[in-house]
């Protein structure tokens, strides 16, 4: 084998290894997809077209429904679009002062639950993901 069929044959396994890398998983939704793949980076709606591409092509409404939710690239979905469902959050402390109760600030989930699924041909997220909501907690 000579170099230039050797580089073409390591270019070739590389790009096949990074296509299953950044696959959908079977049943996987959207956004438990993309945010898998942010791992990897953002790049406008680069995920979220690909999941769409692959296992959605007719959702072709879906960058307009995402951008309406303020997900103009693939990590504004998790800032402003869509928060892990409340009960997967890291517990609150709790603390009592003067016969209050006062929680502290919940934080993110470090790791998600595996993804719970959604029918084949949706571009919504499973029930792991809620909207956000702008007006507070809850
Ligand atoms: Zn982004
Ligand atoms: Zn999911």
């Amino acid at each position: 084998m000579d170099t230039e069929s050797l580089v073409t044959e390591t270019e070739r396994e590389l790009r096949i290894l990074a296509t299953a890398l950044t696959d959908p998983h079977d049943g996987e939704c959207l956004l438990c997809y993309v945010h898998r793949m942010l791992e990897y980076g953002c790049t406008g709606l680069r995920w979220a077209v690909r999941y769409r591409d692959l296992r959605a092509p007719r959702a072709t409404a879906m960058e307009a429904r995402l951008g309406r939710r303020g997900g103009y690239c693939d990590c504004e979905i998790f800032l402003n679009g869509y928060e892990p469902a409340h009960e997967l959050w890291t517990p609150s402390r709790e603390y009592v002062e003067d016969g209050v109760t006062y929680a502290d600030d919940l934080e993110w989930p470090e790791q998600l639950p595996a993804c719970r699924g959604v029918r084949a041909g949706s571009t919504q997220g499973c029930t792991l993901w809620v909207r956000q909501r702008r007006d507070g907690w809850w």
